[in-house]
């Protein structure tokens, strides 16, 4: 058995390397079902393969290279437009408000309560709207930094 056991040690590696012959391979089959220390030995080579595997692995290819600027393009293109969109939606709101608040004071038969409240609505909402608008694209930008620090 013990002779058996240096026979079949010497054996592992060409085994695991699928270069024996089809009766030695069956020995060391064998070998392994009862024999521990061997079963340990193939399984330490299998680790190692295992890791040389994911080695090669984290090596990034060029299809990943492609994808990571792809999806850093797209990023960048979503927040100019959302920027473009935020510029925009300011513009007609205040534009919006500015007209709506005109029209009401000019017209003599609004009373002045209706008056003075719709003014300190108006300026509320573009006060929370632009505080809103304002910590998104402040967000956006921390979002940007952190991605340079990668
Ligand atoms: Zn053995």
């Amino acid at each position: 058995m013990n002779s058996e056991h240096t026979k079949i040690k010497a054996l592992l590696l060409p085994y695991l390397e699928g270069k024996l012959e089809e009766e030695e391979r069956r020995k060391v089959e064998e070998h392994i079902k009862v024999c521990k220390e061997c079963r340990e030995e193939i399984e330490k080579y299998e680790n190692i393969e295992e890791g040389l595997k994911m080695m090669k692995l984290k090596q990034p290819s060029k299809e990943v290279w492609d994808n990571y600027w792809s999806s850093v393009y797209n990023k960048l293109e979503r927040k100019i437009g959302w920027i473009f969109f935020s510029i925009g939606a300011i513009i007609l709101l205040f534009f919006g408000v500015y007209q709506f608040i005109d029209e009401l004071i000019k017209d003599p038969t609004t009373p002045l309560i209706v008056k003075i409240g719709i003014l300190l609505l108006s300026f509320g909402g573009v006060v929370l709207f632009v505080s809103i608008l304002r910590e998104q694209l402040f967000s956006k930008k921390r979002e940007r930094y952190e991605e340079v620090e990668k």
